[in-house]
C-alpha cells in the first residue's frame, strides 16, 4: 500500500490552489518543509550563483519507495493528509501534495530517493512536468532533490526575477529561518562560490540563535517560554539596543512552519513597548504551539502567510510574553553610576553591533607598546596630545565633573528633533549633537584599532557582495591590512567584486558596508593635509559610519551614546574640530530669564 494517495477533489477545492513558485526561494522553501516532514537530521541546501539554474536540497530523512516516487510529482498527491477533516490537525509543513508538481512543471527536476524498506533507491527525471525517464540508483536513505532552469517554459516569470544578489538573499533568509527553527537538525548551506555554511545539531533554540547571530544571553539576548488559553509561545528575542531598523531579523513559526503574520509582528512589536523606538525592529525568534484547528495556513498559496481562528487570543498572549520578558531591559538595571548594575549601553549603539563590549576601549594595547595594557582615557589621550596642547588639564577637569553628575541613577536624556540629545547636569545641561558625538567615538575606537589591537568583528553568516570600481579595487588591495584592523574581513569575488565576510563589531551591518564604499571611494583624497592613511581611514570610516542626523535612538542608545563619548580622550569635538556638545550653565539660564 502506497503512502501517498491521490486526493479526491472534494478536497482538493478546500484548498485554494494557487502559485506555488514564483522564485527560487520558494523552491528551497518547499523542498526544506518536505525535507522536515520526512523526519531529517541533516539537510544540505545548495544554490548556484544564479539560483534559478539549478538548487539542491538534500536530506537523510524516510526517504521514498519507487511507487511514491513517481506518485510525488502528481498533483495533490500527499502522504500527509486524506480526507478534507485532516486540514483540521495538519501537524506537517506540506499538506497539499502539489509542491513538486508544481516545481517540477516549471523546471528540470531530478529526484533520487530510498526508503529504508528498498534496497535500490529510484531517481526520476522529470522535463517541464513529464516524467522522461526512471532509473534504479544506489544510494542513502534519503532523498535528493535538484531543481535546474527554473521557469525555463516560462521566460514570463523568468524576467520578474529580481538580481542574483537578490534571490539570494531571500533564499539566504528561507534557511536562515529555518536553521533558527530547527536547531536539532544539522544544517549545511552553499552557494556556488561563496564561503559554506555548516551548522551543527545543537543543543537548543539559545545556542543556534548565538551561532547564527554571534550574541547570546551575555549580550542581552534573552529566552522566552510562556502558555495561556491553549497558545504556547516561546523563543528568544534580541536586547533592545539591538534591533534592527528593517523587520529581517525577525523569525515566526507556527507549529514549526515558518511564516509572516502581522498580528504576530505587531504583537512583538508592542511587547518591547517604549523600549525601541517607532521605526526600529527586534532581532526575535518567536514560535508558536496552537491547536492546529485554531490555524489556517491555507490563505496564502505558499503558506507563508497564516490566520488565527482568534487571532486576538494570539496577539495577547504573545503580546504579553514579550512584555514579561522586556522587564529585565526596563531603565532601573542600566543606572549610570551604579558599577554593578548592567553595562550593555556602553559599548554598543544598537545598530546591530555586538552588545556591551566596553574591553574594546579599555583595555586596547598602546601603539608601539606590544601587550601593554592601559586605561582607556591615558591611551587615547596619549594618541592625541599634540591636539590637546595646554587645555587638556581644564579639559580633563570638565569631563570629570561632566561624567560624574551623568552617573546619576535614573537621568532622563532627550532626543531633540531626532539630532541632539538633552541630559540635564549639576548645575546645568549638557546638549550633545548625536553624529559629531558618535564620530567622536568611533574616531577614537578606529585609531586604537589601526595603531594598537585589532579591532573586534562580527561575522556575516552570508557574506555581502559589495560591488567595485576599479579605482576602489585598487584602493581595497591597497588599505587591507588596515580595513582588517578595524574588523573587517573582504576576500575577492570575481573581478570587480569583494565578498565581505565580517565587519566591525560596533557597529550595524548596514553602516558598516556603507563607511567601507565610503573609505574606498575617498581615495582620491588620500595625503592630502599629510595625513597618515591610518588617520584618513579613520576619519572617513567614523564619519560614514556614526549615526546619523536625523536617526530616532531608543533611550537606551542615548544613553549608550552619551556615555560611551564620556569615555574618550576628547570629547569636546568630532574629528573635523567642529563641538561635539555644547554646556549651558544654570548661571545662564538665569541670566536669561532675568533672575539675576
Ligand atoms: P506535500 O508536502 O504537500 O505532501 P509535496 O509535493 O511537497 O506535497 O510532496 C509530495 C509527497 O512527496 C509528500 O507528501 C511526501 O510523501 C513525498 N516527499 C516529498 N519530498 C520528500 C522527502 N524529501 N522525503 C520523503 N518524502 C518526500
Ligand atoms: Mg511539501
Amino acid at each position: 500500500m502506497p503512502r501517498i494517495r491521490v486526493l479526491d477533489p472534494s478536497v482538493i477545492g478546500k484548498i485554494r490552489a494557487g502559485e506555488v513558485v514564483d522564485r527560487p526561494a520558494a523552491v528551497a522553501k518547499e523542498l526544506v518543509e518536505n525535507a522536515l516532514d520526512a523526519g531529517s537530521t541533516l539537510i544540505s541546501v545548495h544554490a548556484a550563483s544564479h539560483p534559478e539554474r539549478l538548487v539542491r536540497v538534500q536530506d537523510d530523512g524516510l526517504g521514498m519507495s519507487r511507487e511514491d516516487a513517481l506518485l510525488a510529482l502528481r498533483r495533490h498527491a500527499t502522504s500527509k493528509i486524506e480526507s478534507a477533516d485532516d486540514l483540521a490537525s495538519i501537524r506537517s509543513l506540506g499538506f497539499r501534495g502539489e509542491a513538486l508538481a508544481s516545481i517540477a512543471e516549471v523546471s528540470r527536476l531530478s529526484l533520487s530517493t530510498r526508503s529504508s524498506d528498498e534496497l535500490t533507491g529510484t531517481q526520476v527525471e522529470a522535463l517541464g512536468g513529464a516524467v522522461i525517464q526512471v532509473s534504479g540508483v544506489g544510494r542513502a536513505v534519503g532523498t535528493t532533490v535538484v531543481v535546474e532552469d527554473l521557469f525555463f517554459n516560462t521566460p514570463a516569470r523568468l524576467r520578474f526575477l529580481k538580481s542574483r544578489e537578490a534571490e539570494i538573499r531571500v533564499l539566504s533568509r528561507v534557511v536562515w529561518n529555518y536553521a533558527l527553527t530547527y536547531p536539532r537538525v544539522h544544517w549545511k548551506f552553499s552557494v556556488e562560490g561563496r564561503e559554506d555554511t555548516d551548522l551543527p545539531e545543537a543543543r537548543d533554540l539559545v545556542e543556534r540563535w548565538e551561532v547564527l547571530y554571534g550574541r547570546g544571553p551575555e549580550d542581552g539576548s534573552a529566552e522566552f517560554d510562556h502558555e495561556a488559553a491553549g497558545v504556547h509561545v516561546s523563543g528568544v528575542l534580541g536586547a533592545p539596543e539591538q534591533a534592527r531598523a528593517s523587520r529581517d531579523h525577525q523569525t515566526f513559526a507556527v507549529n514549526g512552519r515558518v511564516v509572516s503574520s502581522a498580528t504576530l509582528a505587531a504583537a512583538l512589536r508592542q511587547g518591547y513597548g517604549n523600549l525601541l523606538p517607532g521605526d526600529r525592529y527586534p532581532l526575535a525568534l518567536v514560535l508558536i504551539e496552537i491547536d492546529p484547528g485554531q490555524v489556517d495556513a491555507n490563505v496564502h498559496p505558499t503558506k507563508r502567510e497564516v490566520r488565527f481562528r482568534d487571532e486576538a487570543r494570539v496577539f495577547q498572549v504573545l503580546r504579553r510574553a514579550v512584555e514579561a520578558a522586556m522587564r529585565r531591559y526596563v531603565p532601573t538595571g542600566i543606572s549610570f553610576g551604579d558599577p554593578g548594575a548592567v553595562r550593555e549601553p556602553r559599548g554598543d549603539l544598537g545598530y546591530g553591533g555586538r552588545a556591551g563590549d566596553p574591553s574594546t576601549v579599555v583595555t586596547m594595547p598602546a601603539p608601539g607598546t606590544g601587550t601593554e595594557i592601559l586605561p582607556a582615557s591615558s591611551l587615547l589621550l596619549a594618541l592625541d596630545t599634540a591636539a590637546v596642547g595646554g587645555a587638556a588639564d581644564a579639559r580633563e577637569q570638565e569631563r570629570g565633573d561632566l561624567e560624574e553628575s551623568l552617573a546619576e541613577p535614573e537621568i532622563t536624556i532627550w532626543q531633540l528633533h531626532d539630532r541632539y540629545l538633552l541630559a540635564p547636569i549639576r548645575g546645568g545641561m549638557v546638549i550633545v549633537d548625536q553624529h559629531a558625538a558618535h564620530e567622536r567615538v568611533l574616531y577614537e575606537e578606529a585609531r586604537a584599532h589601526l595603531f594598537g589591537g585589532t579591532g573586534a568583528s562580527q561575522v556575516l553568516l552570508f557574506p555581502r557582495v559589495v560591488d567595485l570600481t576599479p579605482a576602489e579595487m585598487d584602493t581595497l588591495l591597497l588599505m587591507e591590512p588596515h580595513l582588517r584592523r578595524l574588523g573587517y574581513e573582504a576576500s575577492l569575488f570575481g573581478e570587480r567584486q569583494v565578498a565581505v565576510r565580517g565587519v566591525p563589531a560596533s557597529i550595524p551591518e548596514e553602516a558598516a558596508i556603507d563607511s567601507l564604499k565610503a573609505v574606498l571611494a575617498s581615495v582620491d583624497t588620500l595625503g592630502e593635509g599629510g595625513d597618515p592613511p591610518e588617520e584618513h581611514i579613520a576619519k572617513s570610516y567614523a564619519c560614514h559610519a556614526a549615526v546619523r542626523s536625523g536617526q530616532a535612538l531608543s533611550p537606551v542608545e542615548r544613553r549608550a551614546l552619551v556615555d560611551r563619548l564620556f569615555a574618550t580622550s576628547l570629547p569636546h569635538g568630532d574629528p573635523h574640530g567642529r563641538p561635539t556638545y555644547v554646556r549651558v550653565s544654570m548661571e545662564e539660564l538665569d541670566r536669561r530669564f532675568g533672575r539675576r
